[in-house]
């Protein structure tokens, strides 16, 4: 029996020696830069002519290390092996499987601050941030474990005189995941143990900008007991394998965490039914977000100052649950407007992996940081520059945290995902304004609402349209088996990752009925 489940807790950097731990970590993963991770394909390690290269996103020179680069002849071998893996895990029992996840999160909590410091190096993650992410990972792994016991007998049905009836979840079959840079580990790790847990096998290709931590996690399924052909690693670039592993016949499932754009293409591509395509595909696709923050006239405060500022600029605002934007009733706004402005010139930018614990590191890539900027230069039109707005690529991809005040509701900077650390605030004359401008987006991801006032808390249930709804405090940092995390409207099929729903996705269910 494993004990219940809980989240994996935090780690307190004020404490000297969890600080000189990570420092080591940061040391030994230096000492481990410019290694090379092949691609895996039913359990071999294969080497590619081209190589997909990942750099520091704080010191553009360093090279954290190369992965295969798959193209589309071992796209296809691998969803042959995958394929062919699937005939015998699909029969492996659930708690076998489940046990294997176990078994992961015990390897990566012992190495938890190696995964730490590769989030800091590879993915430019400040200390909070990237400790944040390693245990998300960690209780993926726990989580869908458990879930996946509780699901193994299916759900009960009725059975009458003479008969015997089950209702059981089988699983699905080849799945591809694609994963994000931005929960390098964290969302990696989750969306490829959901399909595997659950009996279906996979192709990992994760984000281009971080496939070295991707490679790590991958060595520790293996280590686990994930059989060859099971997982497959299969780094590469969209355009070379991304529409053939969605297209191709034999895929069953995919999982896609990532921009609005690729997912929408990938979701309209995926309804296509191929030639020898036997079956329809189902599609789990988690995209974009513009989350706001509500403060209504009756707000504490500080805890509106606080939520504004951890939302928009933890981890520099690379967060689909980034809360970009505020809305701010105007009875409080000048206050609140002053605070966060204030609070905002205190935070710390720099490169993560110095001994000092910084508030934020760099914005991933050049790409990111010419768009960021570019919405820069565009807030300047729309809003009033109230705090950043520096930025230098000469070394890394530094971006200050930005504020842009005064901001007219359907201006480009309150409406379009920047997925940096630019925060737009409008001002709102009630609080009903306050929430239809918090609705007026295409997304529907996570949303807060700072207030007091009960009713108008229970006004925000129905009314403010979010897959993640906050009261009183921040709109990032869902925990897995706390707050499943999905949204409405263009953010995505809503799936609601670490929720009790989220495995049932990567299954069929089978309903069998037997007269005696
Ligand atoms: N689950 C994360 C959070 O609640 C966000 C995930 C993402 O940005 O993709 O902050």
């Amino acid at each position: 029996m494993l004990l219940p489940y809980t989240h994996e807790p935090f780690t307190d950097f004020t404490i000297e020696e969890n600080k000189k731990d990570l420092l080591d970590a940061i040391k030994q993963v230096e000492a481990q830069l410019g290694g090379h991770y092949p691609l895996v394909i039913n359990g071999e390690r294969v080497d590619t002519t081209d190589k997909l290269t990942s750099y520091n996103p704080s010191n553009k020179a360093e090279i954290i290390g190369t992965t295969g680069k798959a193209t589309k002849e071992h796209a296809e071998q691998a969803i042959e092996a995958a394929s062919v893996a699937f005939e015998s895990w699909r029969k492996v029992t659930p708690q076998e499987r489940a046990n294997i996840l176990v078994r992961a999160a015990a390897i990566v909590r012992r190495r938890k601050h190696e995964f730490t410091a590769m989030l800091v190096k590879e993915g430019g993650k400040p200390w909070k941030e990237a400790d944040g992410d390693t245990a998300e990972g960690i209780d993926f792994l726990e989580y869908y474990a458990r879930q996946m016991i509780e699901l193994a007998n299916g759900k009960p049905v009725n059975s009458r005189v003479g008969e015997q009836n089950n209702y059981i979840y089988t699983p699905t079959g080849v799945t591809v995941v694609i994963s994000p840079w931005n929960f390098a580990f964290a969302i990696m790790a989750g969306t490829t143990v959901a399909p595997l847990v659950t009996g279906n096998t996979v192709l990992l290709k994760p984000a281009s900008t971080t496939p070295v931590i991707a490679a790590k996690f991958v060595e520790v399924l293996e280590d686990a007991g994930v059989p060859k052909g099971v997982i497959n690693f299969v780094p590469g670039s969209g355009s070379e394998i991304g529409d053939y592993l969605i297209e191709h016949p034999k895929t069953a499932l995919i999982s896609f965490t990532g921009s609005r754009d690729v997912g929408v293409r990938l979701y309209e591509k995926a309804a296509i039914v191929q030639k020898e395509q036997n079956h329809l595909k189902r599609v789990i696709v988690e995209m974009g977000g513009k989350d706001t923050v509500v403060v209504d006239s009756e707000a504490d405060i500080e805890t509106a100052v606080d939520a504004i500022v951890v939302s928009a600029f933890g981890f520099s605002g690379q967060k689909c649950s980034a809360g970009s934007r505020a809305v701010i009733h105007e009875d409080v706004y000048d206050e609140v407007v002053e605070k966060v402005v204030a609070r905002t010139k205190e935070l710390t930018v720099g490169n993560p992996a110095e001994p000092t614990n910084l508030y934020m590191g760099p914005v991933i890539d050049q790409a990111a940081f010419d768009k960021i900027t570019s919405y820069i230069e565009i807030g300047k039109e729309e809003g009033k520059l109230a705090a950043g707005g520096q930025s230098d690529d000469s070394t890394g991809y530094f971006i200050h945290p930005t504020v842009f005040v005064d901001v007219d509701p359907k201006a480009r900077i309150m409406q379009e995902e920047i997925f940096g650390p630019v925060l737009a605030i409008s001002k709102a004359t009630s609080y009903d304004e306050a929430l239809e401008i918090a609705n007026n987006t295409e997304y529907g991801l996570t949303g807060a609402v700072i207030t007091n006032n009960r009713e108008k808390i229970e006004q925000a249930k129905y009314d403010f349209h979010v897959g993640n709804l906050y009261f009183n405090r921040n709109c990032t940092g869902a925990i897995v088996g706390y707050h499943p995390f999905g949204g409405f409207k263009m953010s995505g099929t809503d799936s609601k990752a670490g929720g009790p729903d989220y495995l049932v996705l990567h299954m069929q269910a089978k309903t069998i009925s037997e007269m005696y």
